[in-house]
């Protein structure tokens, strides 16, 4: 029995009962277990659903004023225990200790827009909108909410739904990943010290069984997923049969197309940084390098020269640049990818499985190394599957137009980029390209939190993005009032349609 024991966090306070399932949770870097987690059965679920039914009317009376405080309390805890939460990231997740803090920071980001509620819930108001007539409108919260997050931002994935969640008068259940649960009770801590009633924020820890709940449970109004595109297909179809709001973000395959008049030094530095950054595990990861000939061989060449140098070890330490996988199992299927590109006809042109691992300790570790192949092809399983880890595929094209058709005939279309120096392609391939978020010399173009993330076609199931103006939306519903306070001019009877006059 490890000591570290990871439960649920109901109306403010850890949950006392006694799980029917628990889950390891591994330090990936040993692949040691380091802790236990509760896994929620239905009637666990319930209750963190009844907290957050039981806690909603009061905070959705509390005054906008009073919320926003909160917020900013909230704000300023998370910024100053960033190094914290950015250490229990590390330890569970695995990747280095910056990214992590770049993570936080993302986060805090949200929170920080999330202050600004006053302005965003604000209706429109039209006066004399016919005789004696005003129509305004209110946007209003919905009730409690779900977020169930992935493994590979324990952090800051959820903190793209609650704060706005909140700030608009909801109020929350959150089912992080299994695999790095720590993160949520963390914010759990801060959410009470920044004087968030009990119930407005609540944890419920587990796998499918928690989440189908929670898709099914009548008072969850809406329901925010991220994940693989597989689960988040399940969870919109699941969702919207059970007459809830949902928005599913799912997995990617990111493509950045290298022109021929790009600076290649820069575009190499920027494809193993998209490429091997958080060992792959990141949504918006490139992992694949669409290069117009002729760049093909000297953008290898640089890439493998960069990926030489890269340092691969634990994320807590100082000098490391890549971690470990989340987990055996993980790193085992990934590494399966590069048998299967061999023998599909791809060129392995830098072998993961060779690269040296730094720090002691570390033999156990779900390690493996960053891995270029060459000459992928579509219809390679290394092309075709989101591999989901520290694998770049290099793909050569005759033409910007070829390169464009191979993005848009991805099933994904979550991020991409272009490199080049030639603002009229530039401008072109913004305006052609079936994918979400565009980055223009920019590799991973995660959108600041004033505007929304969100993916298209099998990378996103639902009309809403993430944050920004999106995330309010989703999070609140609007009402159109149409008033007149009466005087004697305005009796008769007529039962023409309403019209304005
Ligand atoms: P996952 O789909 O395995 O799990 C996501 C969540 O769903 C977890 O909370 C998990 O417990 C739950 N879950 C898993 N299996 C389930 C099932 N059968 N039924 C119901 N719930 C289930 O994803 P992951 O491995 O944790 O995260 C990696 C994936 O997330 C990648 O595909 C990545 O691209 C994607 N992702 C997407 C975005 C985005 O913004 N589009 C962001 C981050 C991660």
């Amino acid at each position: 029995m490890v000591s570290n024991h990871i439960s649920h966090w109901i109306a403010g306070r850890t949950w006392s009962g006694t799980a029917q399932r628990r889950g390891d949770v591994y330090d990936p870097a040993t692949g040691r277990v380091t802790g236990q987690v509760d896994f929620a059965g239905t009637a666990e679920v319930d209750e963190a659903v009844r907290a957050a039914r039981e806690a909603y009317p009061r905070w959705r009376d509390t005054s906008v004023a009073r919320r926003v405080s909160v917020l900013f309390a909230f704000r300023e805890l998370l910024n100053s225990r960033r190094e914290e939460l950015a250490s229990i990231i590390v330890s569970e997740h695995g990747k280095v200790h910056a990214d992590a803090l770049g993570e936080v920071a993302r986060g805090l980001e949200v929170v920080e827009f999330a202050c600004g509620v006053p302005h965003l819930l604000k209706g429109g108001f039209t006066e004399n909108a016919s005789t004696g007539i005003d129509v305004y409108s209110v946007r209003q919260p919905l009730g409690p909410v779900a977020v169930i997050s992935p493994f590979n931002f324990p952090a800051m994935v959820p903190m793209w739904f609650f704060p706005i969640a909140i700030a608009a008068g909801n109020t929350v259940v959150l089912k992080p990943s299994e695999k790095d649960p720590s993160a949520a009770n963390f914010l759990a801590g801060l959410w009470r010290e920044a004087g968030l009633p009990d119930g407005v924020y609540n944890v419920v820890h587990g796998d499918k069984v928690a989440v189908d709940r929670l898709l099914e449970h009548p008072d969850i109004k809406a329901v925010s997923f991220v994940g693989s595109t597989p689960i988040a297909r399940y969870v919109y179809e699941t969702g919207t049969r059970h007459g809830k709001r949902v928005q599913a973000l799912g997995g990617a395959k990111n493509h950045m197309l290298v022109l021929p008049d790009a600076d290649l030094d820069l575009a190499a530095d920027a494809a193993v940084n998209a490429g091997f950054g958080s060992a792959g595990e990141r949504c918006m990861a490139v992992s694949v390098l669409v290069a117009v000939d002729p760049v093909g061989d000297d953008l290898v060449s640089k890439i493998k020269d960069r990926m030489a140098g890269l340092r691969v070890g634990p994320g807590c330490r100082a000098d490391s640049e890549m971690g470990p996988l989340v987990t055996g199992q993980h790193r085992d299927k990934v590494t399966a990818y590069l048998d299967a590109g061999v023998a599909e006809g791809a060129e392995l042109a830098v072998d993961g499985r060779r690269h040296p691992v730094g720090g002691e300790d570390t033999a156990d570790g779900f390690w493996l190394g960053p891995t270029l192949f060459d000459r992928v092809k579509p219809g390679m399983s290394v092309y075709d599957d989101e591999i989901f880890g520290p694998v770049l595929s290099v793909v050569r094209v005759p033409s910007y137009d070829a390169g464009l058709e191979l993005v848009n005939s991805s099933p994904y279309g979550n991020g991409t980029a272009v490199f080049t120096n030639d603002g009229g392609a530039a401008r072109r391939f913004r305006n052609e390209v079936e994918v979400g978020m565009v980055g223009i010399n920019v590799p991973i173009p995660v959108p600041v939190a004033y505007y929304s993330f969100g993916g298209w076609k099998a990378s996103l199931f639902g009309d809403s993005h993430a944050y920004g103006m999106d995330g309010v939306h989703f999070f609140t519903r609007s009402k159109a009032v149409t008033q007149r306070w009466l005087d004697p001019s305005h009796g008769g009877i007529n039962l023409g349609f309403p019209t304005n006059r």
